[in-house]
């Protein structure tokens, strides 16, 4: 193949099998990162280490060695996670030394997702880009610019995992690792039309995930095909002894679930997600989805979460608190940047690097933070969201009783311009209305491509996203709901 690249699966059968080489493959991979690197995709690419990767996996399958599930697949990883052979940066200026990729933060070790895929066989081709520390619904966000969506270069690619969805729609690798926290595998995932997958929370280790708000933080899969992604998964899932909210929980048979018979399932469709005000063509192509399902035998009934429209409020308190928290490590002394003032000591240091270093949206979130938990206002704003937090959740569980998933649209509107909502930070939180309510419960969800919206005069046909969402660890029934959709999708 020298377009796109083929499956996963594929891929690793052919290096198993010596009928293609993983250099050859990386070689191919990485002539495709450069053929496409005004996309803004990546912000580095791992030409050498992939290269010596891929030629030590030959010489290993050579020597009649067995080899791993992702034999020689090209990965792109989120550049929030840490890789001990490539800069790390979450797309800041705090975590460079002179404001370029290159200078970025060197990790002393890998991720545990990371070192899961290298244990694998995967050659880890690059650090996909991001709205800075995971904060955003754009990748515009980020220090060293926005990267651009596939299906329209005008428009975004979503966010924050907009780098790892755009590598994997344009074919730079056929998977990649995202984090989501409120959104950002599976918004960005319904932008660019790839699969993207947000675990239960604790599924996957979070260790070496650099934390935006640890109480939600998730890794997960971004591929082009539902089974590719539940190939990842089965990868990275797992308990981590080092995690402290790792799941002790055996991780599913996640690629046979994908062949999974659906017939009998009850899928739930909250009525207050239909209340957000959707683009009439984002319902026409969520309604389509729901037919598609009833056609593969599923029941489709009405449930109600009535907390939905505590989610954003709720969300962007929790995170900005958690973050401010998280972020206040970065301060000159240990990573990164340091800017020395003039005078002033340390607090002066402090104050300069992170000045410096920190971009406008994450400034936003750590005064925002920092003050919904300062003496005075926690109770009214911290405490109060921790209590809506319940509510959303008892939400689900009452629906869980009666369903066996939650189907919704990912977003309310399909790729928006590049720069359309900059100036405009709450409409840009108020669009991940409908992502956040299965984050704050810490619930699995994903989300699979459906009908694209039709073209119209200025806006091509451009990829939307179905939401599944399932109780705690059904990540086996998401899957299999998932590969449902897309068989009737695909013609
Ligand atoms: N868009 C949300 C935010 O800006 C979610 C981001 C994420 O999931 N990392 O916080």
């Amino acid at each position: 193949m020298t377009g796109a690249a083929s499956s996963a699966s594929r891929i690793a059968a052919d290096v198993r099998g010596g009928r293609r080489s993983a250099v050859e493959i990386t070689r191919e991979a990485l002539a495709r990162c450069d053929r496409h690197a005004e996309l803004g995709a990546l912000l580095y690419v791992a030409r050498d280490t992939a290269l010596a990767a891929a030629s030590r996996l030959d010489a290993r399958r050579a020597a009649g060695e067995p080899l791993g599930t992702l034999a020689g697949v090209p990965v792109v990883v989120k550049d929030a996670l840490c890789t001990i052979d490539a800069p790390t940066t979450c797309a800041s200026r705090i975590l460079t030394r002179d404001g370029t990729p290159a200078t970025g933060w060197r990790p002393p070790y890998d991720a545990e997702a990371v070192a899961r895929l290298r244990a694998a066989d995967a050659i880890v081709l690059g650090k996909a880009n991001l709205d800075e520390f995971a904060m955003g619904s754009s990748t515009e966000h980020g220090a060293f610019g926005a990267t651009h969506n596939p299906a329209d270069p005008t428009r975004t690619a979503g966010g924050s995992s907009g780098g790892s969805a755009a590598a994997v729609a344009s074919g730079l690798a056929p998977l990649a690792l995202g984090s989501d926290t409120g959104g950002s595998i599976r918004q960005p995932a319904s932008f660019t039309g790839v699969v993207g997958i947000k675990p239960t929370y604790g599924r996957v280790s979070r260790r070496g995930l650099v934390a935006f708000a640890s109480s939600l933080d998730c890794v997960g899969p971004l591929a082009a095909t539902v089974e590719d992604a539940a190939l990842l998964l089965a990868v990275v899932a797992g308990h981590d002894p080092l995690d402290s909210t790792s799941l002790d929980a055996r991780a599913g048979d996640y690629v046979a679930a994908c062949g999974r018979e659906v017939a009998g399932l009850r899928v739930g469709v909250p009525r207050e997600y239909l209340e957000t005000g959707l683009e009439p063509e984002v319902e026409a192509s969520f309604r389509e989805g729901l037919a598609q399902l009833g056609r593969a035998g599923c029941e489709i009934v009405d449930v109600s979460l009535p907390s939905t429209r505590l989610a954003v409020a709720t969300y962007y308190v929790i995170a900005a608190a958690e973050a401010s928290s998280n972020l206040a490590r970065l301060d000159g002394v240990r990573f990164g940047l340091r800017v020395e003032p003039p005078a002033g000591g340390i607090a002066a240091l402090h104050a300069a690097t992170r000045s410096r270093g920190f971009g406008a949206e994450v400034k936003r979130r750590i005064l925002l933070g920092t003050w919904v938990l300062s003496a005075g206002y926690y109770d009214a704003y911290y405490l109060r969201a921790q209590r809506a937090r319940t509510l959303i959740r008892e939400d689900f569980v009452r629906a869980f009783a009666s369903v066996d998933a939650i189907a919704a649209p990912v977003s309310p509107v399909p790729a928006f311009r590049l720069g359309e909502r900059l100036d405009d930070p709450l409409s840009m939180y108020l669009a991940d209305a409908l992502t956040l309510p299965p984050s704050l419960a810490g619930l699995p969800a994903l989300s699979v491509p459906s009908r694209p919206t039709r073209p119209t005069g200025d806006r091509p046909a451009l990829p939307v996203g179905l939401q599944l969402v399932a109780p705690p660890l059904e990540e086996e029934r998401l899957l299999a709901l998932a590969a449902a959709v897309e068989r009737a999708a695909t013609p």
